[in-house]
Formats: structure tokens, sequence, C-alpha cells
């Protein structure tokens, strides 16, 4: 054999493993062995690069970083799919499509998948794209990432065309999910809120070998493109098992709505059995010839519908409510639950909110509690059960004094949150605020994680973010866990920061209000931390879309010494405190009062830079289409509903050209 064959038959050999393992879940070989052979094809490949596949099964592990994701047009457009919430939704739309197609109808009935929708292109067998939805009309490269999936097969077996799309929905099924969680809580990071979020957050990383860590799969359930062969959507379900993707089998044909409905009740019940979330069924109408005589609306098409499930309640012991204190003072109060299975997860805390919150439902430790998860959101209590609360029970009496602290708490008028007003001494403030400061969207410092701030509080190493820029590698070995390495890195990573922008600085001082879109005004109107320290709260408002809310708060930062103090450190050390000379040059007021909605391809610059360029020239950006947009710019492919809405409107529709006329400097 020679080392072509030799490489190509371990290839296939893994390829077919992976599949029984991953696809069918009925491994063929042990995970020892697997390695063994994955092992000896990668020694090989790195011995003989001349036989690289982009394709091959050592490229699961990832390792290929993305730093811009790109943009992509989909051959076919990606479309919604059209809600009903109860089973008169369900006569009525079949009743609507009796009406529109001749002859007797079948439906294919699936679930719902809950993850990131995904479309894959294929070419001679092989994964050449993968792209998520996007607006439907186009969406984010992510190939490299998808590849690192397992159950997504990067080449294809049996008799499959030329070049098709196959679209499915990325999902982290719930034991995963909940490993995740377990590894993040050992580590003292916060967990994961709900697989669906968590699993499309990891199709943006661009570490691909960290997406390969994550327990992924992609389920797949339509196949779109051109002289396909196929004649209804269960065949198509059939043939893409066929060829080698994981199509749940609980996909089913029938012929009546009856059918339907026990399809939807049977599911509604037996849901939480399945390893992964669902949040519904989809009812397809099974004869392509049939879909395409129904076709489309503007959003989605006629010949599907989504019977969503109502979100699910249970009800469970509150064993006790705890404060917890943010960086800002700001006290939340938390329900301590008696762990419970709610929708696949296990909840064992809900917010309460505020104080208002705990009075208007009344409730106490003790009651049981009926909470509810909806969505992405963290599960909420919605009410108590009087019926059964305790007969010593006694009302909740909110704290007055700060939990970690003990200094007495306020209630600025008109909020809602109670603060701890001790600003400069509160242990979790303290910490709080430094962690803010390094944090991804703020300093993104490398090497500086949340913990390693509070052991560097703790020993007394720093007392706030400016002295992050006076630590030594010396200082900083002696901490738990840190390594000649990692205390380099940390340095390094803090020295690193001092080229951050000022807007991101701005954002990161953390002051109250101050939020990332808010700092990036208040950097563009002011260029320099000098100009807003003396600026008035007259002078903030009068600055666009700054309230008097934030206005306050920027002031009173800055009327502490202890602050401004903080402040002329991060100055000698270098950190940016005003616009950076080329921002400058680069920035006018052309477009001010002007608000832009950006669609479609453009040609000569991408979509990121366009919307730069509108904020660079004073101009806003928004997504949507209202009586408030100055101008839609239009590139190619645009959606045409984006098109009818600004015509209807009377809203300009300018070319790329027009655009970048209107900001050219003259
Ligand atoms: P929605 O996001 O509510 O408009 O629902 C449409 C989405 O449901 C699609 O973009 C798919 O990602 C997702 N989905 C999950 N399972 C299926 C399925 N079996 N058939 C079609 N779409 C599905
Ligand atoms: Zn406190």
């Amino acid at each position: 054999m020679t080392t072509q064959q030799k490489i190509e038959a371990l290839r296939d050999e893994l390829r077919q493993h992976n599949h029984s393992y991953y696809v069918l879940d009925h491994p063929t070989i042990s995970d020892y062995e697997f390695d063994m052979k994955l092992k000896e094809l990668q020694a090989l490949e790195a011995q003989h690069p001349e036989f690289y596949d982009a394709n091959s099964p050592s490229q699961r592990v990832g390792g290929a970083i993305t730093k811009n994701f790109e943009t992509v047009v989909h051959d076919f457009r990606m479309y919604s799919l059209d809600n009903s919430y109860s089973k008169e939704d369900l006569l009525d739309w079949e009743k609507r499509i009796k009406k529109l197609v001749d002859g007797d109808i079948q439906y294919t009935c699936e679930l719902k998948y809950d993850g990131a929708s995904m479309n894959l292109t294929y070419e001679n067998g092989k994964l050449i794209r993968a792209v998520t939805r996007g607006d439907g009309v186009q969406g984010d490269e992510v190939t490299t990432n998808v590849k690192t999936i397992n159950s997504v097969p990067l080449q294809l077996k049996g008799d499959f065309p030329e070049r098709f799309d196959i679209r499915g929905e990325i999902i982290l099924p719930i034991d995963g999910f909940n490993t995740m969680n377990e590894e993040r809580l050992a580590n003292g990071e916060e967990p994961y809120r709900n697989p669906r979020n968590t699993a499309s957050g990891s199709l943006k990383l661009q570490d691909s070998s960290e997406v390969a860590k994550r327990p992924l799969e992609c389920l797949l359930y339509s196949i779109k493109g051109n002289n396909l062969n196929i004649t209804t959507q269960f065949e198509g379900l059939q043939k893409a098992r066929d060829w080698g993707f994981k199509v749940p089998k609980e996909a089913q044909l029938v012929n009546t709505i009856n059918e339907i409905l026990e399809y939807v009740d049977y599911w509604d019940k037996q849901r939480h059995n399945l390893p992964y979330e669902i949040d519904g069924i989809v009812i397809k109408v099974n004869s392509l010839y049939q879909q395409e005589e129904l076709g489309f609306t503007a959003k989605a098409p006629r010949w599907a519908m989504a019977y969503k499930f109502k979100a699910e309640q249970v009800s469970t012991r509150l064993n006790e409510i705890s404060y917890q204190v943010g960086r800002t003072g700001a006290i939340t109060p938390v329900a301590n639950l008696e762990p419970v299975q709610l929708a696949g997860t296990i909840v064992k805390r809900a917010s309460l909110h505020n104080a208002d919150q705990i009075e208007k439902l009344d409730v106490r430790e003790g009651d049981e509690v009926f909470v509810e998860k909806g969505g992405e959101i963290i599960p909420k209590i919605i009410a108590v059960d009087f019926l059964k609360r305790p007969l010593n029970s006694t009302k909740t009496k909110y704290i007055t004094h700060c939990p970690e602290c003990g200094t007495g708490l306020i209630r600025p008028e008109g909020e809602a949150k109670h603060y701890c007003p001790n600003y400069e001494a509160c242990p979790p403030q303290v910490v709080g605020r430094i962690q803010h400061y390094i944090s991804r969207k703020a300093m993104d410092i490398d090497g500086l994680g949340g913990e390693t701030v509070a052991l560097l509080v703790n020993a007394n190493l720093i007392k706030d973010y400016s002295d992050l820029y006076a630590l030594k590698v010396e200082d900083v070995i002696p901490l738990e866990r840190m390594a000649q390495k990692s205390a380099e890195n940390l340095v390094n990573g803090i020295e690193a920061s001092k080229q951050i922008s000022f807007e991101r600085v701005l954002f990161a001082l953390g002051i109250r209000y101050v939020g990332e879109t808010v700092a990036k005004k208040l950097a563009k109107h002011y260029k320099s931390i000098n100009n807003l320290m003396t600026a008035s709260i007259i002078d903030l408002v009068n600055v666009d879309e700054i309230g008097e809310r934030i206005a306050e708060s920027v002031v009173e930062f800055f009327s502490s010494k202890e602050n401004i103090d903080i402040v002329n450190r991060l100055k000698d050390f270098g950190v940016q405190l005003e616009i950076s000379a080329e921002k400058l040059a680069n920035q006018t007021e052309v477009l001010n009062g002007n608000s832009f909605v950006v669609s479609g391809v453009f040609e000569t610059v991408s979509r990121t830079e366009l919307k730069k360029l509108i904020e660079d020239n004073g101009g806003k950006v928004s997504s949507s289409i209202s009586s408030k947009t100055s101008f839609l710019i239009a590139g190619d492919k645009m959606g045409p509903s984006k098109r009818t809405k600004a015509e209807n409107l009377n809203i300009p529709i300018i070319s790329e050209s027009d655009f970048l006329a209107m900001v050219a400097k003259s």
C-alpha cells in the first residue's frame, strides 16, 4: 500500500466510525482505538502535507482561527416559519391550504429543534460551506467551526446530487450542556443560560478548537437545490439519512389533521424524554409539487406551520431569599429554590428583581411558588401557591443593610432597586468594577480573569483598576495557581490594553448608565476625558441621546476626587484617554440628524465598514425601516420587503456610490 492509499484508508475508516458513533448513536469501535487511529492519521498527514484534504476527519479537532466571519448571500432564501399556538390555529391553516391546492394532502410532522439554523452547501459530496441564517437573505460563514461538529458529514456517501444545500439546526444536547456548566461552575465562572443560546454563540467563536470541545450536534430537516430528483419532504429526509446526515427518526408522515393533532399531543408530553430541547412541532405539506403551488408569504412558506408549545410551569418550594450586590452596588434579591426539573434543565435559582416585585407577589421564604421558563429568559417566579402557605409564615422584610459590608442601603428616587452606597470599600463593588474593566467588551485583558482579580484585591495588590498597570511579574507569582508564564501573560495583557481606544476605555471605567453605546457617543462628542470631566449637566443633556439620568451619573462620577485620581493615574500609565488623531481625522458631522438602514451586499465596502462610515460621520444606523428612517442604502440582493416598505413610506433609496459621495471629503 502506498502512503497515499494508507492515508485514504484511514480517513475512510475513521469516517465510518464517526458516522456510527455520532449519527447512528451506535459505536463500532472503542474511544481509545478511535483516538489511536486518528493519531496515526494525523502523524501521516503531518509527514505528507502533499496529501492535505480540508475534509479529512482530522480537521474536526479544529485549530483554525476566524477573525471576521464573512457575510454570504444564501443561494436559496432561508424563510422563517408561521407560528400557531392552538389546535384551532392548526385547523384554520389546514382549511386555508385546502382551498389553495387540489387533491389530497399528506403532511410530514417533525420536531422543532431549538438551536441555531444552519445552511450547509455540498459539492461533489464535500462540505464546502456552512452559513448561519442571518436575516434569511444572507448570513455569516462559519464553515471552519461547523467542520468540528461530528455529526456534520464532511464527505457524503451513496448517491448524492452534485450540488445542493441542506438545512438544519445546530443544537446542544441537554447532557452536554449540563456538563459544560458543571465545568464552568467548578472554574468559578457564570453558568450558561440555556442550550440554545450556547449553541448559537458557539458558532461565532473565533477559535475553532474551542468549538470542537463543545458537544454540538446538527439535526437536518430540509434539502434545497435544482434538479434534485426528490418529490416529497419525507423522501428528502430519508435520502439525507442515506447520505450520512443525522435526521431524527421521530419525523412522521401522516394523512389527516387528526393525526397531526395526535403527534402534537404526544410530543407535548414526551418532549422532556428527548436528549435535546424542542420548542414545538413543524408540520409541512409533504408533496414538493403542492409546496410549490402554495408558495411563500413575505416571510414564511404557506406550506408549513410551526406549533409552539406553551412555556412550561412547575411549582417548587422557595427555601431562602438571598441578596446579591453588583458592581454598581445594585442589590438583586434571588430566590433559592428546591431544585426542580423545568423544560429539561434543573432550576435552583430565580431572580426576584427588586423589593417591589417581592411586595407585589407577596412572596415569602417557605412558600410554594410557580416557576416558569419562556424562551431564553431566566426562570421567573410568577405566583405564590397561597393554598400551600405554611401557617407560621411571615411577610418578607427587605434588607436594610448591605449583606457584604453592612452599610445602610439607599433607594434613589424613581428607581426600583436598592443600592449599597459604599462605593469605595464594598468588596463586590470594588472587585466588580475591576472585573468589568478587564472584561471582553471593555479592555479585553488577555491572561487576566475575574477570579484572579478577586485574588489580587484580597492580597491587597490592587485597590482599583489603575493599580493593574503597576503590577509586576514578581508581585503576582505568589498568587494561587500562578506560574511564571501565566504571570508574564497577565502583565503583558495589561500592557497591551494601553492600546485600547478611548471609547472602550470610557465604557471600561464603569460609570453607571454609561454602556457601550453611550460611551461611544460621549467619546465622539467630547473627544477626550479632559473635556468630558469638565462638562456640566446642561452640556451633557445637549448631546444627542444623552438624558438627564446619564448626565447626572457622569457628573457625579467626576465629582469624586478618588475617581479623578484614578483617571489621572491611568493617564500617566499611558491608557488612551482621548480619541486618536487618526480617528479624529476621519470623523465629520455631515450626516448629523440622519438615520440609515443598510440592506443587501455591497461592492466596495463591507456592511460593517459602511455602518462605521455612517457613525463616524455623525449619522445613525438602524436595523429596520420606519418613518424615522432618512435613507435606505440598497446593496445587491436586498430583500424585496425592505424595498416595498421604504417605497410605501417615501424613504429615499440610495446606492452605495450615492452614499459614498455623501461622505466624500471635498
Ligand atoms: P422561527 O425562528 O420561529 O421563525 O422558526 C423557524 C426556525 O425553526 C427555522 O429557521 C429553523 O431554524 C427552525 N426549525 C427547527 N426545527 C425545524 C424543522 N423540523 N423544520 C423547519 N425548521 C425548523
Ligand atoms: Zn456594600
